[in-house]
């Protein structure tokens, strides 16, 4: 006798930003977003998500694919520089690896915990561990971390 055991299901924890339920969307490469489970508004993944410090461990630690968590604040000019290489990030690997937002004024908690110095930080997780840091505005590194090589 043996049990077959089924791998739980890859999916994305995210925070739909329409209704602000906490969803399931099904990892993977796609073009299409994914209709939230509750309004049916669509949980894009092309482009950057916020997440709060009470949703990180579901969608960051808890994720099936790497994520790239940008920590930054409204008020810091750099973190701008970047944010156009996050939007063309996530759109360029959309479903393989998650590309999110923390702001740090609004969870100070993680910032902490993730010993962020200064802004923009951009950290890479796997597995819920951090495995990659980016400090400062380094748009080639954010693209290496997401697999993306300029030719
Ligand atoms: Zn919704």
């Amino acid at each position: 006798m043996t049990t077959r055991v089924t791998p739980p299901p890859a999916t994305f924890q995210l925070r739909c930003e329409f209704c602000l339920e906490r969803v399931g969307v099904p990892a993977g490469p796609t073009d299409d977003p994914h209709p939230c489970a509750s309004c049916g508004k669509p949980v894009r993944l092309d482009r950057p998500r916020k997440v709060s410090a009470e949703d990180f461990e579901a969608t960051v630690l808890g994720s099936p694919v790497p994520v790239i968590v940008d920590f930054y604040a409204d008020w810091c000019g750099p973190c701008k520089w970047l944010h156009p290489v996050l939007d063309e990030v996530a759109g360029s690997v959309t479903g393989r690896v998650l590309v999110v937002k923390v702001d740090v004024d609004r969870a100070p908690e993680l910032a902490t915990r993730y010993r962020i110095g200064s802004i923009p930080t951009v950290l890479l997780f796997r597995g819920g561990e951090e495995i990659e840091r980016s400090i400062g505005v380094e748009p080639e590194r954010v693209r290496a971390m997401a697999g993306l090589m300029r030719d």
